[in-house]
């Protein structure tokens, strides 16, 4: 009987310790600052490498980088990315039409890493919801910028574009061909 009692008093004990332990913890919350961020009023400051939206930006004279080399549709896990290429009245390799999915992309970034020419990067932009699952669906005219965005300085054509045809030694950050005869002992 005794130990009924005891068995009785201990549970009503361990109820009122668990209790008293919420009401703490309720108590401590009450008086503490609210956290709750009013989006979109207040967008909270994101990591600079953050990939959201992706772009295609230009080299600083305002040509489109892109020279549609595929190497971006190839390493696409999800295939979101098509394109056609063409040579342009002035030469140079672009994309005919450049498209991508973005219901299907999953933010990667393996398109960023994969292109030569850094006209392919991806930007911070995350808040582009759309009614019809088909606006997704981005033409190159909605994908170009007018800027180089990070690399703002950057021309690949300078470095390995028209300057190709030139004498071996003559381009930007090359050096002079080695005659081979000269070093041989
Ligand atoms: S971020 Fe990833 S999923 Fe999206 S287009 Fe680039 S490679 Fe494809
Ligand atoms: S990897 Fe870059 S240059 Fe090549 S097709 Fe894609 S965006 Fe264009």
């Amino acid at each position: 009987m005794a130990d009924k009692k005891q068995g009785v008093v201990g549970a009503f004990l361990d109820g009122a310790a668990g209790l008293a332990g919420s009401y703490a913890a309720t108590m401590t919350h009450l008086f503490r600052k609210p956290v709750t961020e009013q989006y979109p009023e207040y967008k909270r400051p994101l990591p600079a490498r953050t990939r959201g939206r992706i772009v295609l930006t230009r080299s600083p004279d305002g040509k489109e980088r892109c020279v549609a080399c595929y190497l971006c549709s190839g390493a696409c896990p999800v295939n979101c990315i098509s394109m056609q290429s063409e040579v342009g009245p002035d030469g140079r390799r672009q994309a005919a039409w450049f498209r991508i999915n973005f219901a299907r992309c999953i933010y990667c970034g393996l398109c960023e890493e994969a292109c030569p020419t850094l006209a392919l990067q991806l930007t911070p932009e995350f808040a582009f919801c759309k009614d019809d699952i088909a606006d997704f669906v981005y033409e190159k005219e909605q994908l170009l910028v007018e800027h180089g965005g990070k690399h703002p300085d950057y021309d690949f054509y300078a470095h390995a574009g028209v300057a190709a045809g030139g004498p071996k030694g003559s381009h930007i950050g090359e050096d002079d061909p080695v005659d081979v005869k000269s070093i041989l002992p």
